[in-house]
């Protein structure tokens, strides 16, 4: 993977370049045409040195972002649930983990999926389950 100092490097090159530029708008007539040579490879140097780093980190970008992609499918089929009757359901639990039921309040605000535990029975007045990080209480 491209090193991530490739868009300092490129901007420190763009700003040796600009700062080339001054130099030459300030020079006098009476300057060396040797000098003013000079310059302008030192300035071409600078310009093919910043584009080089931009490009390199561009490359990186692009990889950083399909990555980004790829890890969010991956999260997106790992967290794929289903809505019944009050509360969301796992559609490919991994073997061994729970499918549900899953509290919905939680699972709409934070998109966390926190299984519900079943009430005893003397304690299902207002519902059969609770969840146990927001305290929601349903059948
Ligand atoms: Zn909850």
């Amino acid at each position: 993977m491209v090193d991530i100092n490739a868009i300092s490097i490129g901007l420190q090159s763009i700003k040796t370049a600009l700062d080339i530029t001054k130099e030459l708008r300030g020079v006098d007539s009476l300057l060396k045409d040797a000098e003013v040579k000079l310059k302008l490879a030192n300035l071409v140097e600078a310009l093919s040195d910043a584009k080089i780093h931009l490009s390199e980190a561009k490359v990186e970008n692009q990889e950083l972002k399909e990555r980004i992609l790829e890890l969010e499918s991956k999260l997106q089929s790992k967290q794929e649930v289903e809505f019944r009757e009050g509360f969301y359901y796992a559609k490919n639990a991994e073997t061994g983990a729970a499918s549900g039921p899953f509290c919905a309040l939680c699972y709409s605000d934070s998109n966390k999926l926190i299984l519900v535990s079943e009430l005893p029975v003397g304690m299902r007045d207002f519902g059969n389950f609770r969840c146990p990080k927001c305290g929601t209480v349903k059948s």
